[in-house]
């Protein structure tokens, strides 16, 4: 057995995908987010909208980040994280269903 670095489960505030990442990861993520953890999807999106605002840098990243959100809700229309359950989610890829 190889001594592998703990991973931690850590909830997207935008979306609630539930990823397991490494604490160095996760850190830098909240680091650049404001103390909030985003997943892959959307902190590349909040990484496009901040970087498409021509606003300060701090800001451009905070409305970015409260901008996804909404748009996640919005998105979701009333999802599991709203009702305060937490669902592990499925994997994105790799789960074909052939009928
Ligand atoms: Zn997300």
């Amino acid at each position: 057995m190889e001594a592998v670095e703990p991973a931690v489960v850590v909830s997207c505030v935008c979306c609630g995908l539930e990823e397991e990442c490494t604490r160095e990861y996760i850190g830098g993520v909240r680091a650049y987010f404001g103390g909030r953890w985003l997943c892959g999807l959307c902190s590349e999106s909040v990484k496009y909208e901040a970087s498409r605002s021509k606003r300060t840098a701090a800001m451009g990243v905070e409305e970015a980040v409260r901008a996804h959100m909404a748009f996640c809700r919005m998105f979701r229309r009333g999802g599991h994280a709203l009702r305060g359950v937490s669902v592990r989610a499925p994997p994105r890829l790799g789960a074909v269903r052939l009928s």
